[in-house]
């Protein structure tokens, strides 16, 4: 019989950072059925129930350990949302140790994966002669951007913003200063610090496992795999999405799905901005105001305003989102349009034939869900390295429209109809339904028994199973 290959796995905290590396865990024990993982699962005050759902889906050979749950009275205020994730994986380390340290008595692990918010985990991997792995949760592109801010950070001294020219990165499409990470864009803060920190970690890793695949990301990924420059091995395993599971079945889910299964093929326009956006009040009116100028049908997963692009990230606000729609908005577009509060089954959104568009945030868990079912974008990045992303989709790979932004930071109604026309019936759309329509058949042939993503696994799995 073949031994069983033990591998822990450190998730950050937050949806984004969770699931994506417990999918990965579910698809290395699913195609190389010797390996078990025990993942360490930490959280701020408790874990929201949609990350429980998708722990409950997990088959017998992962094993849950829940951490003892941080308190935010623990954390300093004010910090940036990277930062609370990342003290609370620092918090968690004497737990993580502990666990390590009993379980490995019995059961010595091979590897340690954790994600990219959870690096600080590394010191464990030597101390218990393990490999050691960043899950980098985005695309290559904005991972390249971060290895670059390190040769940026000593050849300028002005804010990246304020540089004449887009910025060559080895293998992406130029870039302007201001899409890079939220964290770059002040050079005397702290959040920069610690990212130009958490880089120069990210090199003391043994290799970097990241959710993307060649056809979407060619030119960054040879480049990092060719001139290494110090950077360690980089496994391209994606595209990895969720499977769906039964939140899709609850009230609104379900009404969601019934009301799409009456729409015309293609019609429907899916407005959602991730587990955690949010838009301003003014943000909001103009969204509802754009959406209905349109004339198109959507489908819009309404949160309640607020001036932080992700302030519900790690909290979810109980107050009725809907109220916060323009006066009069749900009465005149109930033909027209669905707005659902605060959460939507995605993936069975994304793959009705009814939707034709899909206008996101960019963050790269919906970006390769609207791949792999080809569903073109409108490219509308809030925070984090989201607008990196939607350089990459809407100038790199041409499968998303980018709105424009107005001096007081507002997308303005008749932008938002226009993108929305566009997209949804005129010949540039259907320029990008065709791009994304490519996109799609490479992604899904990924996962083919000789595809990209099947061979990288088996590669790493050969890897770690040599060492038993
Ligand atoms: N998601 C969902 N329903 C929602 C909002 C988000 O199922 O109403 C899921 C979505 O399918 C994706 C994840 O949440 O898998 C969001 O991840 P992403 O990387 O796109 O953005 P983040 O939430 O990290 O900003």
């Amino acid at each position: 019989m073949e031994k069983t290959v033990h591998i822990a796995v450190v998730p950050g905290v937050g949806y984004g950072h969770l699931f994506p590396i417990l999918q990965f865990s579910k698809l290395l024990v699913q195609l190389h059925p010797y390996f078990h993982v025990t993942c360490f699962i930490p959280s701020i005050e408790s874990l929201p129930t949609d990350s429980k759902t998708i722990i409950q889906t997990l088959p017998s050979n992962i094993n849950c350990t829940f951490l003892p749950s941080v308190s935010s009275k623990d954390l300093p205020q004010g910090i940036a949302l990277v930062l609370q994730i990342q003290l609370t994986v620092i918090h968690s380390l004497p737990s993580i140790h502990q666990a390590l340290k009993s379980l490995t008595l019995r059961t010595p692990f091979v590897a340690l994966v954790v994600d990219s918010l959870a690096i600080d985990a590394l010191d464990f991997a030597k101390e218990f002669n393990m490999l050691s792995y960043v899950y980098f949760p985005s695309s290559v592109t904005s991972l390249s951007s971060y290895f670059y801010l390190l040769k940026l950070n000593k050849e300028t001294s002005c804010q990246y913003k304020d540089l004449l020219e887009p910025i060559q990165i080895p293998g992406c499409v130029p870039i302007h200063g201001q899409d890079l990470v939220d964290q770059a864009q002040d050079r005397s803060s702290q959040s920069y610090k610690f990212l130009l920190e958490r880089v120069e970690k990210f090199r003391l890793f043994d290799g970097i496992l990241i959710n993307s695949f060649l056809e979407i990301e060619k030119g960054p990924i040879e480049a990092l795999t060719e001139d290494r420059s110090g950077n360690p091995d980089v496994y391209a395993v994606g595209p990895i999405i969720q499977t769906p599971t039964k939140s899709g079945d609850d009230d609104n889910g379900l009404k969601c799905l019934a009301w799409l299964d009456k729409q015309q093929t293609c019609s429907v326009l899916y407005v959602s901005f991730g587990s955690g956006g949010t838009l301003s009040q003014e943000q909001i009116n103009e969204l509802a105001l754009g959406l209905e100028l349109s004339n198109h049908k959507f489908l819009w997963v309404v949160r309640s305003p607020s001036n932080t692009a992700n302030a519900a990230y790690l909290s979810a606000s109980d107050v009725d989102p809907l109220q916060f729609l323009p006066s009069g908005f749900l009465e005149r577009k109930k033909e027209q349009g669905m707005v659902i509060p605060s959460w939507a089954p995605q993936i069975q959104i994304l793959r009705h034939s009814s939707v034709g568009g899909f206008l996101t945030h960019c963050g790269w868990n919906s970006t390769l869900e609207s791949v792999l079912h080809g569903v073109p974008l409108i490219t509308w990045p809030l925070f984090a390295e989201q607008r990196t992303n939607a350089v990459l989709l809407s100038e790199g790979l041409k499968v998303g429209l980018r709105p424009k932004i107005n001096q007081n930071g507002i997308v303005e109604k008749v932008q938002i109809a226009e993108l929305i026309k566009c997209l949804m019936e005129g010949e540039e759309g259907g320029k990008l339904r065709k791009n994304m329509k490519e996109l799609k058949e490479s992604a899904n042939s990924a996962h083919k028994d000789d595809g990209s993503f099947t061979k990288t696994l088996s590669q790493l799995a050969l890897k770690w199973r040599n060492l038993v």
